[in-house]
Order: C-alpha cells, then sequence, then structure tokens
C-alpha cells in the first residue's frame, strides 16, 4: 500500500533482455517506477546501462525460479531465455525458469494484489496445422523434442497463469509473442534476423536452413512493447490469451534476399540442415488484439530491418559485432556454434 505517490511499480522480470529492456524504457517514459530483474543469462547490464542514472529505476540480479518478495503494482514476467540456442543450451534449466518462474510470480502477484502479464509464446502453436493461427488453437506440440523445454514450459506457464486466475482471483494477463526483432536482439542468439544481418554485414555465407520455404512472421520490437503495454492496460481486464505480432508472412529465403538488398552485402546464401521439429509456417491472427486494446502493429519489416541494420552496424564499427560463427542446432545434441568445421563450442552468451 502506498499513501501518497500515483504512479505505478512495476516488476519487469527479464527485463535486462531484449524485449524487456525496451519495455524498460517505455514504462519509465510513462512515469512510472521500474524494478527490473534479470539473472543475465542472456540479458545484460549493458542493454539497461543507459537507464541506471534514472532515480525511477532499480536492477536486480535475481533468478525467478526463486521466491521474491517485493511490493509492486504490476509485473511483466518475460525472463526466459526466448532464441533455440539458448534455451536448449540448459533444457531443464529453461523449464524451471518457465515454470517455478511463474508459480513465483504469481505467487507474488497474489500476495500483492498485482496484475501480472506473462509473456508467452506463438511456440504454444508448435509445428500448427491451422493457419494463420487464432487463439483458440490449441496447437500441435512434441512433448519430447528438442524444443519442448521451451513450447511446454510456456504451455505450463499459461495453464498456471488461468488456474492462478480461476482459483485465487489473480487478475492476468497473457501475450502469445510471434518472432520479434530490432536493436538489441543479441547478435549471437542464433535466431534468423539476427544471423542474416550479421553475416551479410560481414559479407559471410547466408545460412538457410533447409530449402528457406518455411515462413515467419516477423514483429518490430516497438510494436510488440506497445502491444504489451496497452495489454496490460485494458480495462476491464480480459485475461486472453491474445496474440501479438505482425501478421505478415515471409519465407526464410525473402528475409535472406530482402537483407542483402538493405545491406548492399554480397553474400550468397548457402543451405544448411533444418533443425527438428522447425515449424514450416507461422502467422498470427491480431483481430483479438485490436478488438480487445484497439492494437495493430505499424513498422512494415523493411524499416525495420534497416534500423536493425544501423544497430548491427554500429556494433561492427565499434568491433564488438563477433567474429561470425556459424550457428547450428543438431538433433539429440544441444545447440553449439561451430567456429570452424567441427569444433563444437558450447556458447557463452557474454558477447
Ligand atoms: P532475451 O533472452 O533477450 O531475454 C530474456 C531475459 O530473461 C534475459 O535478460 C535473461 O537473462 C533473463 N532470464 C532468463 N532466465 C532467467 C531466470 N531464471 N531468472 C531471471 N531472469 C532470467 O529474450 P527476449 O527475446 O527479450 O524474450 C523475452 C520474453 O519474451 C521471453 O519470455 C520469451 O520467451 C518471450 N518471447 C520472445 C519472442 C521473440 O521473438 N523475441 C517471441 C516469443 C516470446
Ligand atoms: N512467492 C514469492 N513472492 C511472494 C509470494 C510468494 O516468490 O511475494 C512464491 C512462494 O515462494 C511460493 C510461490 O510463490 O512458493 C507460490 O505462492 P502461493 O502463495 O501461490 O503458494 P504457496 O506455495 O505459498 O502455498
Ligand atoms: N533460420 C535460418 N537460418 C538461420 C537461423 C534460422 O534459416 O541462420 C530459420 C529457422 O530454421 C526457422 C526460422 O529461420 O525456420 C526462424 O528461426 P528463429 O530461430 O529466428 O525463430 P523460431 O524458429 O523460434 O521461430
Amino acid at each position: 500500500m502506498r499513501l501518497y505517490d500515483t504512479h505505478r511499480r512495476i516488476l519487469v522480470t527479464g527485463g535486462a533482455g531484449f524485449l524487456g529492456s525496451h519495455l524498460c524504457e517505455r514504462l519509465l517514459a510513462r512515469g512510472h517506477e521500474v524494478l527490473c530483474a534479470d539473472n543475465f543469462f542472456t540479458g545484460t547490464r549493458r542493454n539497461v546501462e543507459h537507464l541506471l542514472d534514472n532515480p525511477r529505476f532499480e536492477l536486480l540480479r535475481h533468478d525467478v525460479t526463486f521466491p521474491l518478495y517485493v511490493e509492486v503494482d504490476q509485473v511483466y514476467n518475460l525472463a526466459c531465455p526466448a532464441s533455440p540456442v539458448h534455451y536448449q543450451h540448459d533444457a531443464v534449466q529453461t523449464t524451471k525458469t518457465s515454470v517455478h518462474g511463474a508459480i513465483n510470480m504469481l505467487g507474488l502477484a497474489r500476495r500483492v494484489h498485482a496484475r501480472i502479464l506473462q509473456a508467452s509464446t506463438s511456440e504454444v502453436y508448435g509445428d500448427p496445422d491451422v493457419h494463420p493461427q487464432r487463439e483458440d488453437y490449441w496447437g500441435r506440440v512434441n512433448p519430447v523434442g528438442l524444443r519442448s523445454c521451451y513450447d511446454e514450459g510456456k504451455r505450463c506457464a499459461e495453464t498456471l497463469f488461468f488456474d492462478y486466475h480461476r482459483q485465487h482471483g489473480v487478475d492476468i494477463r497473457v501475450a502469445r509473442i510471434f518472432n520479434t526483432y530490432g536493436p538489441r536482439m543479441h547478435p549471437r542468439d542464433g535466431r534468423v534476423v539476427s544471423n542474416f544481418i550479421v553475416q551479410a554485414l560481414r559479407g559471410e555465407p547466408i545460412t538457410i536452413y533447409g530449402d528457406g520455404m518455411q515462413t515467419r512472421s516477423f514483429c518490430f520490437v516497438d510494436d510488440l512493447v506497445e502491444g504489451l503495454h496497452r495489454f496490460m492496460e485494458a480495462e476491464p481486464g480480459d485475461p486472453g490469451p491474445v496474440n501479438i505480432g505482425n501478421p505478415v508472412e515471409f519465407t526464410v529465403r525473402d528475409l535472406a534476399q530482402m537483407v542483402i538488398r538493405l545491406t548492399g552485402s554480397s553474400s550468397r546464401l548457402v543451405n544448411a540442415p533444418l533443425p527438428a521439429d522447425d515449424p514450416m509456417q507461422r502467422r498470427p491472427d491480431v483481430s483479438r488484439a485490436a478488438r480487445i486494446f484497439g492494437w495493430a502493429p505499424q513498422v512494415m519489416l523493411e524499416d525495420g530491418l534497416r534500423r536493425t541494420i544501423e544497430y548491427f552496424d554500429g556494433l561492427l564499427a565499434a568491433g564488438e559485432l563477433p567474429a561470425l560463427q556459424r550457428m547450428t542446432r543438431r538433433a539429440g545434441s544441444p545447440a553449439s556454434v561451430s567456429a570452424s568445421g567441427g569444433v563444437t563450442v558450447h556458447a557463452p552468451f557474454d558477447a
């Protein structure tokens, strides 16, 4: 309880990561107090360095699989590695983060009567046989594959959110985020947008997994953060789940060609094996987000890519773009980064 202040105290778990750092920025700009809790597994202090002098910002090293006792009005639960290379690095820890993390954050929200938003994912739909994906589709997920630690962890977290809502009256919001890109993506997270841009800027071959005809729909980070914020603030509350993503669909090959054109790169396209359980098609139906909180993405892929390329170009100029490594994900092994043929190094994520 507070006696005088009118702004909100907001906990952002995973706040030092890619999406979290943009969200912290947005919430501070709206005048709120932000507590960013992160264990720095994939996120870095550097992502929020520019916020550290703000008296309304606090950074806490904390792992959400452990209890956290703080007084807040809202919780955005983003803590969880998001890229396959990262979440497969320690698969058991990934499930623990989603499940134990959800229990702890829901317990916290229950105790202090805070509203809590879960960063869920389009991966709950698995390799979908319904297209585009609407929220009432139950999905097609392999429970025992390499992606399961993430997909099933996020599905279980959704279950926990809805049971805390039904059983304990917790005010929840579940957002299903589709592929998002933008500045502060980790240059070595192995995701397609960051890989292609880094490869193009360094003039190295662009690695297309499979035949490149699989599709994704890419949402620029500013649009995504706006969607999360509107969902959290929407009154009266609809718990969701609600898809947040950009409904314009591209093949991976289209993306590679667009990146080459925008960077003016001379990189050539090379094919590499398709990772196990890689979804073939993905596109959100975002009509529910439009109806509930009046949201639609504004940034076209080409414009968002230009801004992302600018960011990675800045890293390159500063000598901070890591030497090109080919990201591979092989069936039966954890995610690995092969720097030169055959040598497998388990990725440290500090670059
Ligand atoms: P990210 O890896 O940049 O950020 C995740 C953050 O969580 C990092 O700062 C990491 O250090 C932190 N973290 C991981 N495990 C933790 C733990 N146990 N305790 C505390 N902190 C922990 O990834 P992102 O792209 O910013 O994703 C943020 C959230 O959005 C994730 O929950 C992810 O599943 C979800 N999401 C992202 C996308 C996307 O395309 N980026 C798509 C769907 C869902
Ligand atoms: N919890 C937390 N912070 C709080 C309140 C609870 O981290 O402010 C954790 C607590 O450790 C517990 C979990 O949230 O394990 C679930 O809490 P809940 O009250 O739902 O259930 P409990 O297990 O305490 O009966
Ligand atoms: N992909 C690719 N080359 C890369 C990285 C990824 O062709 O260097 C493909 C990947 O196989 C998948 C798509 O791009 O089909 C999106 O991959 P990402 O890891 O970005 O996201 P997710 O698979 O989780 O949607």
